[in-house]
């Protein structure tokens, strides 16, 4: 038996401190919840921080200054007491994110707080090489470097890769689905964009994304599963913090045996989620032409409501769904979640079959962990991954904003 207060704070604690040689953990700390809320008012900053408010004066005027933070208009929320100015993060300081996949390479700028200021998806006939990538980059950024406008400075590269990427990032080991190994694509587009570039699996970032803006904001336990033209990928946060694993693979999903003699997988096994469970089969099962697959989420739930071969998609979809339980049940067992976000096609199975995936789940009667966890749907699209990416280049920035500005601008 649990008690009622168990795991919660008896005290109420705060992120600040008052000493004045903790002033790099406060500007973090500001700057972090600046970032993480999108804006926030000086009031709820005192209150969160537990600092007074000269010194939150001094902190926010800091990070003003060093070009991380504006101050904007009174907080309309605000009820009680005097009105307090909002801060939020400032538009000017921005990360470039790079997801090379089987037929897209999306490129964004995306600023502080995680909002997408300019996004490009360059579709290609087949999967990029390295080379290729370095040079669509290069030239898609290029061109949004230039309509940038005067004092915005991008502080360096993110780079989600659908595949397993060395711990530090510093190399792409292997990326099947591209034909990719032993590929040192972090060190090219640094060298090509003069620009840091910090690189992560495709479907970690995406849960990064999850739990610093997401459905897993203030969840510490929470499992991303993303599917994409590259297969099933994941990430799971326990205790509030990213599994990793020896290598760097924990939470790669799309392994999981869901199937005994099932379809042949690229791992060189049968019966993988990622083999049984694909972005392809929703594509057959609608007849959608190769290079038209972009708006697949809408184009499938059109021909859902008009009825035509709608039999034949909804079986297709029941299997698929019936297969994502059985890899869900494992890894629900697993890390005992609270909340499974699913992003890329998963978000369509669910939208697709209301209702089948918690029958799935539940509906043989069973017990077991996976009774209280809540599904949620990611955003549409790939958003996730690339504001995630950009995570990947800021997190270093938010905890160190002084002293990662100290270091030369890359513009
Ligand atoms: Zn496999």
């Amino acid at each position: 038996m649990t008690s009622p207060t168990q795991g919660k704070n008896t005290a109420r604690t705060y992120l600040g401190s008052n000493r004045d040689s903790n002033r790099q953990h406060n500007l973090s700390t500001v700057l972090q919840l600046v970032h993480s809320t999108a804006g926030v008012s000086r009031a709820q900053l005192t209150r969160t921080t537990g600092l007074n408010r000269s010194t939150i004066g001094a902190l926010v005027s800091e990070l003003s200054q060093l070009g991380l933070v504006v101050e904007s208009d009174i907080d309309q929320a605000q009820q009680h007491g005097r009105p307090s100015r909002m801060i939020e993060p400032s538009p000017a300081t921005l990360a470039l994110s790079v997801n090379p996949d089987v037929d897209v390479v999306s490129v964004a700028l995306v600023s502080l707080g995680g909002r997408i200021v300019n996004a490009v998806r360059f579709h290609t006939v087949r999967a990029p090489s390295v080379i290729e990538v370095v040079n669509i980059v290069s030239a898609v950024y290029t061109g949004m470097r230039t309509a940038l406008p005067p004092g915005h400075r991008v502080v360096g590269v993110g780079l989600a890769v659908p595949g397993l990427v060395e711990p530090g990032g510093g190399k792409v080991i292997e990326a099947p689905h591209l034909g990719w190994r032993d590929e040192p694509l972090p060190a090219l587009l640094s060298d090509a964009l003069q620009l840091k570039t910090v690189s992560a699996n495709d479907a970690v970032v995406g849960a990064i994304a999850q739990a610093a803006f997401g459905a897993g904001q203030d969840v510490p336990d929470l499992v991303y599963l993303y599917g994409g033209a590259s297969g099933i990928g994941g990430g799971i946060m326990s205790g509030g913090h990213l599994l990793r694993g020896a290598t760097g693979f924990a939470g790669q999903l799309g392994h999981t045996h869901v199937r005994t003699n099932g379809a042949a997988c690229t791992c060189g096994s049968r019966g993988c989620l990622e083999a049984e469970v694909t972005r392809e089969a929703l594509i057959e099962a609608i007849g959608l032409p190769a290079g038209e697959t972009e708006n697949l989420e809408e184009i499938l739930m059109e021909k859902l409501m008009d009825g035509s071969d709608a039999d034949g998609v909804r079986s297709v979809i029941q299997r698929q769904v019936e297969l994502l339980a059985v890899g869900l049940k494992t890894v629900i067992s697993l890390v005992n979640p609270s909340v499974v976000v699913l992003g890329g096609f998963l978000r369509i199975l669910v939208r697709a079959a209301p209702g089948a995936l918690d029958e799935a789940l539940h509906g043989s009667g069973t017990r077991g962990p996976w009774d209280n966890v809540r599904i949620e749907l990611a955003p549409l699209g790939d958003d996730p991954i690339l504001i995630g990416a950009a995570e990947l280049v800021f997190e270093p920035l938010l905890s160190d904003p002084a002293g990662f500005l100290q270091t030369p601008a890359d513009e």
